[in-house]
């Protein structure tokens, strides 16, 4: 049987008295690609932030290879091998690129083996190789998510987390996005993807779940929710 990789169970989380996120559960399991959607405000982020360590838990527990993980930070995660790609990116921007990608080795000390790395997220995002020496915040939108997508997996991630990674990008763009997570899936990491665009991301994945106003409100086989009249309705614009 597969490996429960994440498992966050009971999850709350509140902005001082506003609770956005209810008493969530859900899982990953090694070799998944699962999807988390649902509407805008729904506490896809928060929920994010509360495994990275980023918000306090209010309630419940978030266990990462059978640990809890509780309070700890996405600094630290990265050495169990829990990699966020966050929302806005959060890349280095007075950095170069080929420096942030260094930094998402820091846990290595494996030079030559980080140097073979960048040449893959080189081969991967061409783009960067030809931005090599620039500083990263000079780049569009889309380039800065190829260059936190890099970055993540510089710590060769067990398990990635990636929140909304193609928000307010072009479509060519949000296709190259996509491509990428699927191939980084193929390549043998765990993903657990937050997507607004909910038809995307429930083609990529094996499974789903569906967010509403601070719960789970559906989850299963990521086609047939796909093919779900219930869904189709609230998320696929039918
Ligand atoms: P989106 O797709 O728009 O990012 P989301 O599903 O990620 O939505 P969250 O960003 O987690 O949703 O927001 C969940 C709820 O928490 C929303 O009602 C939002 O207004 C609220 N919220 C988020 N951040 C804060 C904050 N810093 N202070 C207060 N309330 C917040």
């Amino acid at each position: 049987m597969a490996q429960t990789l994440l498992k966050v169970s009971g999850l709350k989380v509140a902005y001082g008295g506003i609770q956005a996120v209810k008493g969530v559960d859900f899982e990953v399991q090694e070799g998944e690609l699962v999807s988390l959607i649902g509407s805008n405000g729904a506490g896809k982020t928060t929920t994010m932030k509360a495994i990275t360590g980023t918000l306090p838990a209010l309630e419940g527990q978030i266990e990462f290879l059978g640990k809890s993980i509780k309070g700890r930070g996405a600094w630290d995660l990265v050495k169990e091998g829990l990699v966020m790609v966050p929302e806005g990116r959060g890349v280095f921007t007075r950095m170069t690129i080929t420096e942030n990608l260094q930094i998402g080795a820091y846990i290595r000390n494996d030079k030559a083996e980080i140097a073979k790395d960048i040449e893959k997220v080189f081969g991967i995002f061409p783009r960067l190789k030809e931005r090599a020496t620039q500083l990263a915040g000079t780049m569009s939108g889309g380039e800065q998510q190829m260059l936190a997508m890099g970055r993540a997996l510089m710590a060769r991630p067990k398990v990635l987390l990636m929140d909304e990674p193609t928000m307010g990008l072009s479509p060519i763009m949000c296709d190259k996005i996509f491509e990428v997570v699927q191939n980084v899936y193929e390549q043998g990491v765990t993903v657990l993807l937050v997507e607004q665009n909910a038809s995307r991301a429930l083609q990529l994945a094996n499974r789903g779940y569906v967010m509403e106003s601070g719960l789970i409100t559906m989850s299963g086989d990521a086609k047939v929710m796909l093919n779900d009249p219930k869904v189709r309705a609230a998320y696929l614009g039918e």
